[in-house]
């Protein structure tokens, strides 16, 4: 008999034995049904064993072991291993929750004819020589050469597919996104961007991480396809990581015009089960070349990897912020060194861990100091003091004219604003009373509706009407105060009566395509005024715009977040990196307060080596991360006393071992938001000067921490938390 170890999706940090007759060494990784308690689970079979600490006559049998699929690889279940010590997750919810949703059920999945077919290596070469009377044929194998054809798009080619593909001459690809168009023209590198590359590609063989800092509009895509060009040459496969699900898109279209015949799989949260599952398929059958995807593809299966790339690496989307804690980010630098491969981290903005990384010589720098398009400049930023030309309605009379000379100019102009819905609170302007959140520690966000206004919670989802009279005095003066997209939009209609004027925000870009659409009215030039959140801030490209307005901005100089003025930084370089991305130079007006800041004189200057050398300044002598390594325990429970009882008995659990191992417990503090749906909640800051002094520490701790077995206190621990 054999014994299986198997991995199942509960909550113990433990393994379950189980025996089964058949099971060898080549059933390691693979998915498995076994019972569990009075139900059936499924679960993942990660080792086999000589012997088990529950005596045999106890052990259950697995009631079957899924060879439909083939094992998930030794490096992916290392890979998985690592994350789940890393971020203190018991191993089999971690390596449960790293699956696709599909392969979670216990009913196996059905196998799915391929959504599309490319051109593999053989047929490229064998279709030079078709008939020219086989017209249809040649068609095909044209319109194949542009990319890959879905097979809802094959219409009477269908039949040549299916013998083609037994042939050989085409393989089986994910649905392009896109229809391909003609391939563009491979542009000539910058000396800069040849510089990079070639920079790469001599370093020598094994890990090598990079760190790509560009400008904005500087083409580091370019350096990127560069790369993965000679990657894919080499028959390894690239994995491209991305922030956000609305750049994929975008992203693919060029991905997918630069690589014709590269089997390119998509991978994000924005797909559906089905879909989600072919893509994983295709990759642990090593049928992908080319894996572009959100956070959760650094997990993606892949045996023939040589290059990961992550664009945007400061972006706050590659940290999960629940169950699995990870930073693709982090997870994929392991990759990269445990399988000797280079990784390429590129930003305009880079965080400042990655930056101090660079700065000791552990990560290399590549520089791309000017922006592609030889015309385009990066552009001038200036500062409007708010004391002195005092907004209306949010607006300075210096942004009202910056934007009619626009209009007059027929460019487009960019009003960021971090601040969905109509205005951030609604007050009673006799008593100031300010209409909370009764679930949040929150004030409710008024929003306007077709039917007139809503107040809902951001945190909760709670969705109210307005009281028509002040809870607090009774007085019906009730205004709303602040500016939101919604409310800047309407006094912008009111100031332009004849632009036309876009929002894009969460609200409106959250169905599936809204994005590209409005990224293409704005293309088209049918939009003259964008009233966005850092939603529009991101990798696009707005060849018309030529004014970025800021608003609101101060409000993160005086955010407790330690991380409030870094992110604020790269969304502002961001935003301003919209504007002259062509050939007219852009304008950014900035309103705020605080003109003085060095923020913005950096900003200014366009000197993130500036900023990041005086807040590296600030975090060493605060010892900050990345002078230290944080944890947070986080506590939630109906009443706070018996939140801050359990991190107290954490910490008191802890203290022994936290001097053992030269760590730091503090003392349970409230989080920035400390009441959400009305869960209160506490958390406990744990740190240490080294890395691995904090896993050490962490590793025992958590287990003393664990069977306090506190019911009515939930709990969870962050590794490298961003947010506080
Ligand atoms: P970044 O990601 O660094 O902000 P992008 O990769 O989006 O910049 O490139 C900015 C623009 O410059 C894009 O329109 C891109 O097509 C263009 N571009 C990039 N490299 C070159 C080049 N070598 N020659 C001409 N245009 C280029
Ligand atoms: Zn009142
Ligand atoms: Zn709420």
């Amino acid at each position: 008999m054999t014994i299986v170890r198997v991995a199942l999706d509960v909550p113990l940090p433990r393994l379950f034995d189980y025996l089964a007759e058949d099971a060898g060494r080549q059933d390691i990784g693979r998915r498995v049904i076994v019972p569990f308690g009075n139900r059936r689970q499924v679960g993942l079979i990660v080792e086999l064993v000589a012997a088990s600490e529950v005596p045999e006559a106890q052990l259950k049998a697995v009631l079957a072991i899924d060879r439909a699929l083939p094992a998930l690889p030794t490096e992916w279940l290392k890979l998985a291993r690592f994350a789940a010590d890393y971020y203190q997750h018991p191993l089999g919810a971690t390596l449960l929750s790293l699956l696709p949703p599909a392969l979670k059920r216990i009913k196996s999945p059905r196998a799915e004819p391929p959504a599309a077919y490319v051109l593999s290596p053989a047929g490229l070469a064998h279709l030079q020589d078709l008939s020219p009377r086989a017209r249809a044929q040649l068609q095909l194998a044209e319109r194949l050469r542009q990319g890959p054809l879905a097979i809802s798009e094959a219409g009477t080619w269908r039949s040549h597919l299916r013998t083609w593909h037994k042939a050989g001459w085409v393989q089986p690809a994910e649905a392009p996104a896109t229809a391909p168009t003609a391939a563009p023209a491979r542009p000539q590198p910058t000396p800069a961007q040849a510089a990079a590359v070639a920079t790469v590609l001599e370093a020598p063989a094994g890990f090598s991480a990079w760190l790509l800092h560009g400008v904005t509009g500087s083409g580091k895509t370019e350096v990127y396809l560069q790369l993965i060009e000679a990657q894919l040459a080499a028959g390894r496969q690239a994995l491209v990581l991305v922030p956000e699900i609305h750049l994929t898109p975008q992203t693919e279209a060029a991905f997918r015009q630069r690589f014709p015949t590269a089997r390119l799989i998509s991978l994000h949260s924005g797909l559906s089960d089905g879909e989600r599952l072919r893509a994983w398929r295709a990759c642990l059958e090593g049928r992908a070349d080319l894996v572009l995807g959100t956070r959760l593809a650094v997990f993606t299966p892949l045996n023939r990897l040589g290059l990961i790339v992550i664009d945007e690496e400061h972006d706050g989307s590659y940290k999960q912020q629940e169950g699995l804690r990870y930073s693709a980010r982090d997870v994929a630098v392991w990759r990269a060194r445990t399988l000797g491969l280079p990784i390429v981290l590129g930003s305009a903005t880079p965080s400042l861990e990655t930056w101090r990384n660079a700065e000791r010589g552990r990560y290399r720098k590549l520089e791309l100091p000017d922006r592609a398009h030889a015309q385009a400049e990066l552009p001038a930023v200036k500062l409007i003091d708010t004391r002195a030309d005092r907004p209306r309605q949010g607006l300075t009379a210096s942004l009202l004219r910056a934007l009619r000379d626009r209009l007059t100019r027929g460019e487009q102009s960019l009003l960021f604003i971090n601040r969905r819905g109509y205005a951030p609170t609604l007050f009673c302007n006799s008593c100031g009373y300010v209409v909370p959140c009764p679930r949040c520690s929150a004030h409710q966000v008024l929003h306007r509706r077709k039917e007139g206004f809503e107040l809902r919670c951001h945190h909760c989802g709670l969705m109210s009407r307005p009281p028509e009279v002040c809870p607090d005095c009774g007085s019906p003066d009730l205004r709303p105060a602040g500016q939101g997209t919604q409310r800047l939009e309407e006094t912008l209609a009111g100031q332009f009566p004849e632009a036309r004027i876009l929002r894009i925000d969460r609200d409106t870009a959250s169905r599936r395509g809204a994005f590209a659409a409005m990224r293409q009215a704005v293309n088209e030039r049918e939009v003259d005024i964008l009233v966005g959140t850092q939603i529009v801030t991101k990798g696009h490209d707005f060849p018309h715009l030529t004014l970025v307005g800021v608003l609101g901005a101060d409000q993160a100089l005086l955010s407790p977040d330690f991380r409030a003025t870094e992110r604020l930084f790269a969304q502002l370089m961001q935003v301003a990196g919209r504007a002259g991305r062509a050939s007219r130079p852009g304008e950014v007006l900035v309103q705020t307060g605080y003109p003085g800041h060095p923020l913005y004189r950096a900003l200014q200057a366009h000197d993130f080596a500036q900023f990041a050398a005086e807040t590296l300044k600030e975090r060493r002598e605060a010892e900050f991360p990345p002078y230290s390594h944080q944890a947070l325990l986080r506590a939630e429970a109906e009443q706070i006393d018996k939140a801050v009882a359990f991190l107290e008995r954490a910490k008191h659990l802890g203290l022994a071992l936290a001097r053992e191992h030269g760590v730091m417990l503090y003392d349970p503090t409230p989080p920035l938001l400390a009441r959400v749906a009305r869960r209160e909640r506490a958390q406990l800051r744990v740190q240490a000067g080294s890395r691995s002094h904090l896993q050490h520490f962490l590793a025992a701790w958590l287990e003393a921490v664990r069977a306090l077995q506190e019911r009515a206190v939930k709990w969870t621990i962050d590794v490298d938390p961003l947010d506080f």
